[in-house]
């Protein structure tokens, strides 16, 4: 059989651990034996990392810019206890993750898989509810205070011009707590294009959600820039037959319990680092969640919304089983090779990632599953949990 061609090479990063492990089975088994992959590859591994100064990680985000499309395994952000455990590490390098959305200015989506044999929580959802979270500022950038004595607290803004604003926060009869945070304009447009774009992409609706009527000035500048940037995507959501709405937080949360799925909600940060694990988790598994980095010009990364899994690669390095859950990372390379397939006008291989996902469906609904799927299945789907390689090989076997 020849293999499907490629014209564009799609930006390959490489993680750690037990993903690395899972990286190569799935490039071996799945993708290889059909495509003449094409890929710039980037050794995101820790070690390596270590050793560029972290320069790789940049030229990989780089590239992404450069190429439009990456694919991403997932890696370790060192903390303490990793500088313990390598002690090679000359710099407790920033995470990946953070460098390369600061580089294309993107925002994250993620979205469950959603299989029939798994039921949400929330049972009239049936189609994948995807939360789009802004990553800058709010109350991640804030600063904070502690007084205990009685006074006032003013919030002075100094511009470049020499001008002055000045507000009164509160005048504080006993000890307090305050706190100051900020947004940027610029970011805010980032994250509304990036919104409208990933909307376009996957031909869903787009809601928007915030507490204007309290945080009239603040949180009304994110509906008002979210309305203003809509005007260059309206005619695009029209002939596509998607809409655009925004709606009170409170709204929001009635109309998602509510809802059938299958639309994108953006939220502001603090909103999506909450509802993102809470629709995670009421969706069923870690391990079935996928992560979409969008830039602004439609700029895409792929990856797992999990990380490197350590403890199964802990057990895999001492030779016992494991059952560690490859489906997120295959849907990150289906959704690279699709959005290649798509830009590259290939349909051939578009239609391979429509394949490959169907096999990995067809093989979970036939009882196949790794070990945390297993637990979670639906009485009729209850199945003995098949080992990491037996999987990956039984999905090799459907496609
Ligand atoms: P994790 O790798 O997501 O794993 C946490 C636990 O969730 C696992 O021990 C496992 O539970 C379960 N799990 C996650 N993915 C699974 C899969 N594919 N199949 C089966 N079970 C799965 O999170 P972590 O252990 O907190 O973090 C490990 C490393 O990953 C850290 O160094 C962190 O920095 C990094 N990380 C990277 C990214 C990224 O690159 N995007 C994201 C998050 C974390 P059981 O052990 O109970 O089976
Ligand atoms: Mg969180």
């Amino acid at each position: 059989m020849p293999k499907i061609q490629m014209t564009t090479p799609l930006v390959e990063m490489d993680g750690d651990e037990m993903t690395r492990v899972l990286w190569r089975m799935i490039k071996d088994r799945l993708i290889l034996p059909y495509v003449d992959l094409k890929t710039e590859y980037y050794d995101l591994g820790l070690l390596h990392r270590n050793e560029t100064k972290d320069q790789v990680t940049v030229d990989a985000a780089n590239a992404t810019k450069r190429l439009g499309v990456a694919v991403k395994c997932a890696t370790i952000t060192p903390n303490k206890q990793r500088m313990i455990e390598f002690p090679q590490l000359t710099e407790m390098w920033k995470s990946p993750n953070a460098t390369i959305r600061a580089i294309l200015d993107g925002t994250v989506f993620r979205s469950p898989i959603v299989i029939g044999c798994i039921k949400p929580v929330v049972k009239n959802w049936e189609k994948p509810i995807t939360v789009a979270r802004h990553a800058y500022g709010d109350v991640y950038k804030a600063v904070e205070l502690v007084t205990d004595e009685p006074g006032e607290c003013v919030l002075t803004f100094k511009g470049q011009s020499g001008a002055e604003k000045t507000l009164s926060v509160q005048k504080a009869k006993g000890p307090a707590v305050w706190q100051a945070m900020h947004n940027m304009e610029s970011s805010i447009r980032s994250f509304a294009k990036s919104c409208f774009q990933y909307a376009i992409d996957t031909k869903q609706d787009l809601w928007f959600s915030t507490k204007d009527t309290i945080s009239k000035v603040y949180d009304g500048q994110f509906k008002t820039i979210f309305e203003e940037e809509f005007e260059a995507y309206k005619d695009k959501f029209a002939s596509l037959g998607i809409e655009y709405f925004y709606t009170l937080i409170d709204d929001a949360v009635a109309r998602v319990i509510r809802s059938r799925g299958g639309f994108i909600w953006a939220c502001k940060n603090y909103d999506g680092d909450v509802m993102s694990d809470m629709i995670s988790t009421a969706f069923g598994s870690l391990a079935m969640m996928t992560s979409v980095l969008v830039a602004p010009d439609g700029t895409t990364e792929y990856e797992a919304a999990h990380g490197t899994v350590t403890k199964h690669y802990y057990n895999y390095l001492k030779g016992e089983k494991t059952s560690t859950n490859p489906i997120a990372t295959i849907f990150a390379w289906t959704g690279a090779l699709r959005k290649r397939g798509e830009l590259d006008k290939l349909p051939d291989l578009a239609a391979f990632a429509g394949k490959l996902e169907k096999a990995c469906f067809d093989t979970l609904m036939s009882g196949t599953m790794p070990k945390e799927l297993a637990a979670l299945a639906d009485e009729g789907f209850k199945a003995a949990p098949a080992a990491t390689e037996e999987f990956i090989d039984a999905i090799a076997t459907r496609l």
